[in-house]
């Protein structure tokens, strides 16, 4: 059976990645150094803990499980922090991807599919944005992951390696078997939150910013449900195995929601109050960002089957309300 290394697969996508690659009959090998993952995450195949900084160890693994490719997941990802410490920030993100590609060359791996992030376009010139809109990161996070696809891009070019980077919107959702989700620490993402509020853990939940110029004043952004998005990985090795040399894909699911909508959606999903407070705008939320998916269709065959905003919230609610005991409408008496 063929092995794919997933560093940082201990996380939220990266572990939904693994799931999906060992249902397709491909071992996952999670490389981690657990800082922000979680050692429960890892239950889909071998596991081996490390920095992505340390060349000689990743190449080391990557040749002792004899991967054929590596989906690069590891990555400081919490926009607050870039800006308070951009070095750390650039170590991780930059220079951790360089370390990537110098084992990969090490140990002769030629496909690499990379986690990116639409943080890379930055403020967006119009909506849907498609690969070609500009890229200009208005933030820490967004300008180390734009500085790691340059450097796959010079990298795979000289050493002959393929690669897919692929750009997330606003990943959203659980495993549908309800195994994993999302559970960074502290949690800063809307969906989960909002599910907390409506839970009563934590008090009221904060909109940040009522008074945009979007049709309900709330922040529209496009969620895409993180199964498509681990499906998507697959995908994107198959079209390096089909030839693919060098692509860039949006991942989203082509509609917006705003803040509002989604406070919405999980009311309905939980048959509860999600109590809120108008906050601040939080500093660089943009009011619309919506991805244009067809390059993705096309390339990726990507349809996100998955990521209509009710099914995302529902599997979220399902994954949160196992784990808090909170009882979700028509699920009583469910063995
Ligand atoms: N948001 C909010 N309250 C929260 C978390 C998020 O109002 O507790 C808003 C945020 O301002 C943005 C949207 O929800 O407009 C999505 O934010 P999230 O942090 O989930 O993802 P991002 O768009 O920052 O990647």
């Amino acid at each position: 059976m063929a092995s794919v290394l997933v560093t940082g697969g201990a996380g939220y996508v990266g572990a939904h990645a693994a799931k999906a690659l060992a249902r397709g009959g491909i071992t996952p090998v999670v490389f981690d150094n657990l800082s922000t993952g979680h050692r429960h995450n890892i239950r889909f195949g071998p596991f081996e803990e490390g920095d992505i900084r340390d060349t000689p160890r990743l190449a080391g693994v990557m040749q002792s499980h004899a991967v054929t490719a590596v989906l690069h997941f590891a990555a400081s990802i919490e926009v607050a922090n870039g800006e308070q410490s951009p070095a750390a920030f650039q170590d991780n993100n930059v220079a951790g991807t360089q370390s990537v590609l110098e084992a990969m060359r090490i140990s002769g791996v030629k496909q690499l599919v990379f986690s990116s992030t639409a943080a890379v376009y930055g403020a967006p010139k119009y909506t849907p944005i498609d690969e070609r809109h500009p890229c200009n990161p208005v933030n820490v996070y967004g300008e180390t992951k734009r500085e790691a696809e340059r450097r796959i891009h010079d990298f795979a070019a000289a050493h002959g390696v393929q690669y897919v980077c692929l750009r997330y919107f606003n990943a959203a959702g659980a495993d549908l078997d309800g195994e994993i989700g999302e559970e960074h620490e502290p949690e800063t993402h809307l969906i989960p939150n909002a599910l907390k509020a409506a839970a009563g853990r934590g008090g009221p939940m904060k909109l940040y910013g009522g008074d945009y110029d979007t049709p309900d004043g709330s922040c529209v952004r496009d969620y895409v449900h993180v199964h498509d998005l681990a499906a998507a990985h697959l995908a994107a090795l198959a079209a390096l195995e089909g030839g693919a040399r060098a692509l860039a894909c949006n991942l989203g699911s082509g509609r917006g929601h705003s803040v509002r909508e989604v406070l919405d959606a999980v009311e309905t999903v939980t048959g509860r109050p999600v109590p809120f407070e108008i906050a601040p705008r939080r500093a660089g939320d943009v009011p619309v960002l919506t991805a244009d998916p067809s390059f993705a269709r096309r390339a990726l065959g990507f349809t996100g089957t998955h990521s209509a905003l009710e099914a995302i919230v529902r599997d979220a609610a399902r994954f949160h309300a196992a784990r808090w005991g909170m009882a979700l409408p028509g699920e009583a008496g469910r063995s």
